[in-house]
C-alpha cells in the first residue's frame, strides 16, 4: 500500500510528525520533491530533530529512506543530517539516494541570494536555498545528476557549459565574480565517496516493492498552495507539492497511491510572503505564535517569526482537492484551548461578493476574510486519546471544519510527540 503525507496549506502543518508516527509501520519513506528549503521537526524518543533532506524514517531502524529525483539534492546537508542521525544513536540509517537526483549545486544557493538582492522589495521571501535556480537549471537540462559524479569527463563537460550560461550573468547582471568550473569539480567531486554507498537504481527497488506489497510512504514538503501550479504563484515553491506528483518525484504508479493523508493545522500560519486571507497581526498574532511555541512558529529552517492566522476553510478545501485527500489530519488543536471564541475563515469576500472558492493570485490579493466565531473549550486537551473524551466545544470546532472543507478529519493531533493522536 502507498500512502502520501502532503500538506493542504502553505507548509508547516505538522506533516513531520504525522510521517514519523505512520514511518513506524512502512517499509519504505520516500521524499519526492523540494530540498533543504523546508523543514520537519520531529519529536520522537531520541529527542527534537529538525529533518530538511532527510526522509522522516530515518529513526526506525527497519525504514528504507530513499530521495526520489525530484528532490533538489543538497549533498553537504544531506552530509551534515547523516552525521547528526549516527550521533544521535541510529548506527546505521537505512538511505537510498536514486541515481538520477540532481545536484543542488553550490552555484544555485548564490544565484539565489543575488536574484533576491536584485529584486529587493519585490523579492519572493525565498530561504535563498537555492531552490528556484536548481530547478530552472533542471528543466532547461543544464542540471547535474548525481551519476555523473562518476563519469568525470561528463561532469566536466556539463560544469562548463552551466558555468558559460551563469557566467553572462554574474557579470552583466548581478556583477558579481566568475565561477570558475574546476574549483566546482573538485568541490563536488569531494563529496563522491561520502554518497557513494548510498546511491541506487531505486526505480527497480521500488518497483519491486510494490509488486512485494510493502507499505510505502510518500512525504511531501510545503503544501498545496505553494504548488508551482495550482497554488499561489508566484509566491509559491519551485517543484510541485501535489500527491499526485509523488509518483513522477519517486517513481511510482499513480494508481497505487491508495492514501493521501493530507494534514492541516487547527490555525494558520506561513513562511514567506504572498497573500494569506486570514492572516492576524500584533498581539492577536503574537499570543498565537507564542502559544504555538511547541508547534514551532518560528520556521524550522529559518528561524524567522511565521505569519499567523485563524483557519482557513477556503485556502484548505481547495488545498485538499487538489491534493485528492482521502483522509485530514487536523494538527495543534491543543494550542487554541486558551480562547473564548475561535474565529474561522469561511469565505472570501471579494469586491462585495462572498466565495468559497479559492481565486487567482490577482484576486486572491484583494480577499477579506468572512469569519465565524465557534465557543473555545478552555482548558487543555493533551493526554486524550478518544474523540469521545474531547469537550463538545473541541468537537464541535473538528465537525465545523470538516463541513466546511468537505473531506474526512480522521487523525486529531493534540500535541507535538508521536503518541499524542486521535483517530476517528
Ligand atoms: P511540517 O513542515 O508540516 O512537518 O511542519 P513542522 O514540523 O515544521 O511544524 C510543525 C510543528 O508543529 C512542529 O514543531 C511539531 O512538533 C509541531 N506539532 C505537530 N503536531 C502538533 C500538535 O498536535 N500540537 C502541537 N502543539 N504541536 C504540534
Amino acid at each position: 500500500m502507498i500512502k502520501a503525507i502532503v500538506g493542504a496549506n502553505w507548509g508547516d502543518e505538522g506533516k513531520g510528525k504525522i510521517t514519523d508516527m505512520l514511518a513506524a509501520d512502512a517499509d519504505i519513506v520516500i521524499r519526492f520533491q523540494g530540498g533543504s528549503n523546508a523543514g520537519h521537526t520531529i519529536i520522537n524518543d531520541y529527542g527534537k530533530f529538525a529533518l530538511h533532506q532527510m526522509p522522516s524514517g530515518v529513526f526506525n531502524e527497519n525504514t528504507v529512506n530513499i530521495i526520489g529525483t525530484g528532490v533538489a539534492f543538497n549533498i553537504p546537508y544531506f552530509v551534515k543530517e547523516l552525521n547528526y542521525i549516527k550521533e544521535s544513536g541510529i548506527k546505521d540509517p537505512k538511505i537510498m539516494i536514486s541515481d538520477r537526483v540532481q545536484i543542488l549545486m553550490p552555484y544555485h544557493v548564490d544565484f539565489d541570494t543575488y536574484e533576491e538582492a536584485r529584486l529587493a522589495n519585490k523579492q519572493f521571501g525565498s530561504t535563498k536555498s537555492g531552490i528556484a535556480p536548481f530547478y530552472s537549471d533542471k528543466y532547461a537540462k543544464t542540471g547535474i545528476q548525481i551519476c555523473d559524479l562518476f563519469y568525470p569527463e561528463i561532469l566536466m563537460e556539463r560544469i562548463q557549459n552551466a558555468c558559460e550560461i551563469k557566467n553572462v550573468l554574474l557579470e552583466n547582471l548581478y556583477h558579481m565574480p566568475k565561477l570558475d568550473p574546476q574549483k566546482i569539480f573538485d568541490e563536488v567531486m569531494s563529496y563522491r565517496d561520502i554518497v557513494a554507498p548510498y546511491i541506487a537504481n531505486t526505480e527497480e527497488y521500488l518497483f519491486n516493492a510494490v509488486k512485494e506489497g510493502k507499505n510505502i510512504l510518500l512525504e511531501g514538503q510545503l503544501g498545496a498552495l505553494k504548488d508551482p501550479d495550482h497554488g499561489i504563484y508566484p509566491m509559491t515553491t519551485s517543484s510541485s507539492t501535489l500527491a499526485g506528483f509523488g509518483a513522477v518525484g519517486a517513481g511510482l504508479p499513480p494508481h497505487k497511491i491508495e492514501k493521501v493523508i493530507t494534514v492541516t493545522k487547527a490555525y494558520s500560519s506561513s513562511v514567506g510572503a504572498g497573500a494569506f486571507v486570514s492572516e492576524i497581526f500584533g498581539d492577536e498574532a503574537q499570543e498565537l505564535r507564542v502559544r504555538g511555541g511547541d508547534a514551532g512558529e518560528f520556521g524550522a529552517t529559518t528561524g524567522r517569526p511565521r505569519r499567523m492566522g485563524w483557519f482557513d476553510c477556503v485556502a484548505t478545501r481547495y488545498g485538499c482537492i487538489l491534493q485528492g485527500a482521502t483522509d485530514v489530519a487536523l494538527t495543534a488543536i491543543d494550542v487554541l484551548g486558551y480562547l473564548d471564541e475561535i474565529p474561522v475563515c469561511v469565505g472570501y469576500e471579494i469586491d462585495g461578493e462572498v466565495t468559497t472558492t479559492f481565486p487567482v493570485t490577482p484576486k486572491l490579493e484583494k480577499a477579506k476574510p468572512v469569519l465565524e466565531y465557534l465557543p473555545g473549550w478552555k482548558c487543555n486537551l493533551r493526554g486524550i486519546t478518544k474523540y469521545e473524551e474531547l469537550p463538545v466545544e473541541a468537537r464541535n470546532y473538528v465537525e465545523f471544519i470538516e463541513k466546511h472543507i468537505g473531506f474526512p478529519i480522521t487523525i486529531v493531533s493534540n500535541g507535538p510527540k508521536r503518541n499524542e493522536i486521535i483517530y476517528r
